[in-house]
């Protein structure tokens, strides 16, 4: 046993780090099939305190480290680039520290879960408002924070989770602990807003992707659920792309604060519908997009307005209205009312047999959405060639397109961009050629979506240095940014290598 790792033993006691190959190993992916990086050592810490001690170690010692929560990244961000290095897994820092009814603040370690989380609060008629991302039930608070994450139900009325942030405690790089916002004064008692005292600079970790520190405790603002609310699914009529965002579009206009707003493309019916995802859809005589809407109010009669409002829209429009019930084809029931926002991501992304997903999510203004779709389809068109060698060897074509459409705060959506594909070991031999391949076709769809001038807000390992190597970052922005990684963390011990900022 190495010296440097019997230092850091004695930080977290033996159980909770390890050096073994089994777990090496099931540190050194997330969710795309083809970045890998195998870390030397896996340390579950247990508080801020000992984080410290860890990082500080890692200076001394030139060690990356890689700061991971629920490990769901789409771009590989929670392993390190490359082998080699600690990866500091977040999950054991689990608790909720502090319910503040009064104030209306929820406290809790970095590591818990937005299911976790909410299922708590749901005992006192609480919730998040933004319910984290679509993999909720895996994802932590602190690994969202990091990627401004949305989708998981909520975004349209609170936005993404970094927006409902009040305070942040963060180890920085080299070991330092903060905390930011309201308790930037250390004479204020309890986190109760986010900006003053100078600057935002809990805004600098939001979206950081876990290079400019170690999130450790997060309070959030916490909100009533409102008692009323309804849930409509309608079927678009043709042109449902510039339809669904022209509903949209005019549903911001008007002002209507709807909870959520999703679009599914035809494709994602029928595929879902015949691979046994959406059962509730099977008798649709046409398989056309949907579009859904949650509504929340705090009397029946404010209910009864907004809806009339929201229908009209979609009658405008010439949708046609599923029955209300789940198993006559109302999905928005599900998403809302059995918490589906949580469930339904993880099987779409299995919906097509041994396929996995090389994804990706941006926002963008909603009347580009149907623009950047159809490129997508001409991309995959091009490319028909090299998805017929994937499909040679897995039977199955790959999906390029996209997930739901959903609406964001103001007027943006979330996109969810990419291809199904399969990695290099298939069916017990080894491809060797579509580790190549997958990257190549990878790379391509995403310089193409970012030069429709999408914002990504999960970087990861791939498309962090993406932007770089593009040249989409304009050379001052991108100069500040390393201005500040460097003065932050001098030795680039923190997430090494993300966004082309490698160490010594
Ligand atoms: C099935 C599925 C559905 C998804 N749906 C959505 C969706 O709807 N919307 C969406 O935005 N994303 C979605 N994602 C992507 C991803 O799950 C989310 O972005 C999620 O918020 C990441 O949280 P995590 O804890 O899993 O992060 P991780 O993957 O563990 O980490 C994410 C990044 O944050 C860093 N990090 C983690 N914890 C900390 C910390 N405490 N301090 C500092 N840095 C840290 C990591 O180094 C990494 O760069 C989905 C993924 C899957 C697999």
């Amino acid at each position: 046993m190495s010296e440097v790792y019997k230092k850091l033993e004695n930080i977290v006691k033996e159980k909770y780090i390890s050096n073994s190959i089994y777990v090496r190993h099931a540190y050194s992916r997330n969710v795309d099939p083809i970045l890998q990086g195998v870390p030397d050592i896996v340390i579950r810490p247990k508080d801020a305190q000992e984080i410290a001690e860890i990082l500080k170690i890692a200076n001394i010692e030139n060690i990356p480290v890689t700061p991971r929560g629920g490990g769901d990244c789409e771009f590989g961000g929670s392993k390190p680039i490359g082998d080699g290095g600690i990866v500091l897994d977040m999950k054991r820092m689990n608790e909720i520290i502090k319910l503040d009814q009064e104030n209306l603040i929820v406290t809790v370690e970095a590591g818990i879960s937005w299911g976790k989380l909410n299922e708590y609060l749901c005992h006192y008629d609480l919730y998040t408002g933004c319910m984290g991302p679509g993999s909720g039930m895996t994802a932590a608070v602190g690994g969202s924070i990091s990627h401004h994450s949305v989708g998981g139900g909520g975004c349209a009325k609170y936005g993404a989770c970094t927006n409902q942030l009040v305070s942040l405690e963060v180890v920085l790089p080299t070991g330092e602990i903060i905390e930011t916002g309201s308790q930037a004064n250390k004479y204020s008692k309890f986190p109760f807003n986010r900006f003053g005292n100078g600057p935002d600079l809990a805004g600098l970790f939001c979206g950081d992707n876990g290079i400019f520190g170690v999130k450790t405790k997060v309070s959030l603002q916490i909100f009533p659920r409102p008692p009323f609310a309804a849930y409509k699914t309608f079927q678009l009529p043709r042109k449902e792309r510039v339809i669904s965002a022209k509903i949209m579009n005019e549903i911001r206009q008007k002002g209507i604060d709807v909870y959520d707003v999703m679009y599914m493309m035809d494709l994602l019916v029928r595929l879902g519908s015949e691979k046994g995802m959406f059962p509730f859809w099977e008798n649709l005589k046409k398989k056309r997009g949907v579009i859904f809407y949650t509504i929340e109010a705090n009397s029946e009669k404010e209910l009864e307005e907004k809806v009339k409002q929201l229908d009209e829209i979609m009658l405008n429009n010439k949708t046609e209205e599923l029955n209300s019930e789940i198993a006559d084809g109302n999905i928005a029931r599900w998403h809302y009312a059995e918490q589906g926002h949580w469930q339904f991501y993880h099987n779409l992304w299995g919906v097509s047999h041994c396929m996995e997903p090389l994804t990706a999510e941006c926002f963008s203004p909603i009347d580009s959405y149907p623009e950047v779709l159809n490129d997508i389809d001409q991309w995959d068109m091009e490319h028909n060639e090299d998805m017929q060698k994937i499909f040679n060897i897995a039977k199955t074509r790959p999906i390029a397109g996209s997930g739901p459409i959903v609406l964001v705060d103001g007027n943006n959506v979330e996109i969810t961009c990419g291809f199904t594909t399969i990695g290099s070991y298939f069916n017990g031999e080894n491809h060797e050629f579509l580790k190549e391949l997958n990257l190549k076709l990878w790379k391509s769809l995403l310089e193409r979506v970012t030069k429709h001038g999408v914002q990504w807000y999960m970087m990861g390992d791939y498309m962090s240095r993406l932007m770089v190597d593009m040249g989409a970052y304009p050379e001052h922005y991108y100069n500040f940014m390393k201005s500040i990684k460097q003065s932050l963390d001098p030795k680039m011990i923190l997430s090494r290598g993300k966004f082309n900022f490698w160490g010594k």
